[in-house]
């Protein structure tokens, strides 16, 4: 979305902790969570955190700066659970209906025609985008190690994950990636895919992580290659991990789905984010729940790739809570998780509107590891919310609003 057209716009940019005066933001509608809504409300801000929110009228005269924002809502910034900065400079470069085999082959070969100053320059590009798009947090995944000083020189909050895939030993590529946290960024490691990836160097990434307190991402049960493989099925996957080299001989694979080898490795688990989980089957499901495992889902790319969604209500019903991602620009036309959220909308008209925004906001913090500094409008948490300027006659209508939200 262009400046000039700009009905999102941040409160405070989302790594900005500086101290300030007591500042209160009012505004028509303030989504402190997605079922707790309040009409003319003010938002109290102090040294970057949410001090207080409450009706207008109830608002004691205190001296302090306020901003009327006007009719719009305040609401928390959305969280991009899972993206690629890193794929921006290939939108619009790869074909969709020649199927995913294809996709990933001339992926791999248009980025490394396009070399890395062009990715470079096309995920700043996209990064600095999110702000319009009202992403204050993001779980960006980069298989070459090239985001690495975007996120950090744009000040974004999130994870940036350093992803490994094949087969080389744990101890002379994992040592080498920094791992830690800062106030609102943190480092941390991420396995491609089990099918992808040796399982001793995704146990090892999963171990690593887990003794930093970091989140450990992975794209799971995302295509048919992977199920047929993990499931013991020699073809063609089994012949292209042979022909770079990689032997499986040693893989614990056989009658298991995906999500059964990953638990069979002890993979999963509360600081393991899975993404995409299309291809599921029921007991799967149990796992997740079982192990507390955190998910993510891309439903626009899944469609691209492979024109299928993932079962959200199933998901619901079993109190799973998933997070958003848009995948990369490779995949999908935006960044954009408003745009993820009026897809959701559209694609499934029987799921509640105020669970999508939760998808967007609460469980996307939850999933980062973030969960006490975003993802509602609850004190304590971060400053960095958003106003989208819009016109609604209650909450319900507000809800759906936001909901589907161009951008
Ligand atoms: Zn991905």
């Amino acid at each position: 979305m262009n400046q000039g057209s700009s009905k999102v716009r941040f409160i405070n940019p989302p790594g900005d902790m500086s101290p300030g005066a007591t500042t209160v933001h009012r505004a028509g509608w303030v989504i402190i969570t997605p079922c707790q809504v309040i009409e003319n409300g003010c938002v109290e801000v102090e040294n970057g955190l949410i001090k207080d929110v409450y009706r207008a009228s109830t608002r004691k005269n205190g001296g302090q700066n306020i901003i009327d924002h006007g009719p719009g809502v305040l609401m928390p910034a959305l969280v991009n659970a899972h993206l690629h900065l890193e794929l921006s400079a290939l939108k619009n470069a790869l074909s969709f209906d020649k199927g995913f085999a294809v996709w990933v082959q001339q992926l791999l070969e248009k980025r490394e025609a396009a070399g890395d100053a062009v990715l470079v320059s096309a995920a700043q590009s996209a990064a600095k985008q999110l702000a319009d798009q009202g992403v204050g947090y993001i779980g960006e995944i980069s298989t070459l190690g090239l985001t690495r000083t975007i996120v950090q020189s744009l000040n974004l909050s999130g994870v940036w994950f350093q992803e490994f895939l094949g087969s080389d030993r744990p101890d002379t590529i994992i040592g080498k990636t920094r791992i830690g946290k800062t106030n609102s960024l943190s480092f941390s490691l991420a396995g491609h895919a089990p099918h992808t990836t040796d399982p001793l160097l995704l146990q090892a990434a999963k171990n690593e992580t887990a003794t930093r307190n970091l989140p450990f991402s992975i794209h799971l049960a995302e295509s048919d290659a992977e199920s047929q493989f993990l499931s013991g099925q020699k073809g063609q996957w089994t012949d292209f991990l042979m022909s770079r080299g990689i032997d499986t001989s040693s893989w614990p694979i056989g009658s298991k789905s995906p999500v059964q080898y990953l638990e069979g490795l002890g993979v999963l688990g509360s600081s393991t984010l899975a993404v995409h989980l299309l291809n599921i089957e029921p007991r799967d499901l149990d796992i997740l729940v079982g192990t507390q495992t955190q998910i993510c889902l891309c439903p626009r790319s899944n469609l691209n790739l492979h024109r299928r969604l993932p079962d959200i209500g199933k998901m619901l019903e079993k109190k799973l809570a998933p997070a958003l991602g848009s995948d990369s620009l490779a995949s999908c036309d935006s960044l954009s998780i408003f745009d993820e959220m009026t897809f959701i909308r559209g694609k499934y008209p029987n799921i509640d509107p105020a669970q999508v925004l939760s998808m967007a906001t609460t469980n996307g913090a939850r999933a980062l590891g973030f969960d006490h500094l975003a993802g509602t409008l609850d004190k304590g948490k971060k400053s960095a919310f958003i106003y989208v300027d819009l016109n609604v006659r209650n909450k319900t209508d507000l809800i759906e609003r936001v909901t589907t939200h161009e951008t």
